[in-house]
């Protein structure tokens, strides 16, 4: 899997594939990250890349040229690449989305705006898909752009040294993750539920179901009443 992140503010995103899981999937070859910038592409002698608003209204704009110009270049380098723009009026970005990425590109691009956003006009002729990581308004598109490629990154074949991690955790069915505990069996006095420590794989299993349950009922309600209602349609993950 190779990712591009199209960004005015490379030094904001490259140490995030300095350490860590990531760094290792690079190392082994299973993923590879390069940077495009639009101001390389301006062609404006003092290299602008924003300008006010048409129609007036607070702030600047990413211009449509410089820009069109680095989709260009990407595009006839890579003709396979996958155009996502970020945006938060975009389509909520989904772990199915993550998924489906991971599964069926090779190359994907990610295009972080800044300022008030990016001329709609570029975002119409190049975005194979646009994206929101949430709704909230963030400076710019490049945390979205590393959420996104970090969630994809790790459902590439290889990046997890465990796999079967994939398969129990949240978004995989409507039911959130069971609570994780490690050593000690006691902490300030709070131990773990003792089913845990006793070894019998289903009655943990049964026991990590109920606080499954319990925990989506109460912080995701919403997802709770759709596992509830489709219970039985829903692979089972514990
Ligand atoms: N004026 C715009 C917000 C622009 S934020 C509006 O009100 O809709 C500037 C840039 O940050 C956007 O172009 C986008 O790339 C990024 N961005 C901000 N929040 C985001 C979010 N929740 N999801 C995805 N991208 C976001």
């Amino acid at each position: 899997m190779r990712f591009t992140f199209v960004t005015l503010f490379r030094p904001l995103m490259e140490g995030y594939f300095e350490d860590s899981i990531l760094k290792r999937a690079i190392g082994k070859g299973l993923l590879s990250v390069d940077f495009l910038n639009p101001r390389e592409f301006t062609a404006d002698k003092h290299r602008k890349v924003d300008d006010t608003a048409a129609g007036g209204g607070a702030g600047m704009v990413m211009m449509a040229q410089p820009l069109d110009d680095a989709m260009k270049h990407l595009r006839s380098e890579s003709p396979q690449v996958h155009i996502v723009f970020t945006t938060p009026v975009g389509k909520p970005f989904r772990q199915s989305d993550a998924k489906r990425l991971a599964s069926q590109k090779r190359h994907v691009a990610f295009v972080s705006g800044r300022y008030e956003g990016i001329d709609e006009r570029v975002i119409e002729l190049w975005a194979d898909e646009v994206f929101s990581i949430g709704d909230y308004i963030l400076t710019g598109g490049e945390l979205p752009s590393l959420v996104m490629a970090d969630a994809i990154g790790r459902l590439v074949p290889g990046v997890l040294g465990n796999a079967e991690s994939l398969e129990t955790e949240s978004f995989e069915s409507y039911l959130l993750e069971a609570p994780s505990f490690t050593r000690p069996k006691s902490f300030h006095n709070l131990s773990i539920p003792s089913e845990f420590l006793k070894g019998n794989h289903s009655k943990i299993n049964a026991l990590k179901k109920r606080l499954a349950l319990a925990k989506t009922k109460y912080f995701r309600p919403e997802r709770y009443l759709k596992f509830t209602q489709r219970e039985s349609d829903e692979k089972s993950i514990y």
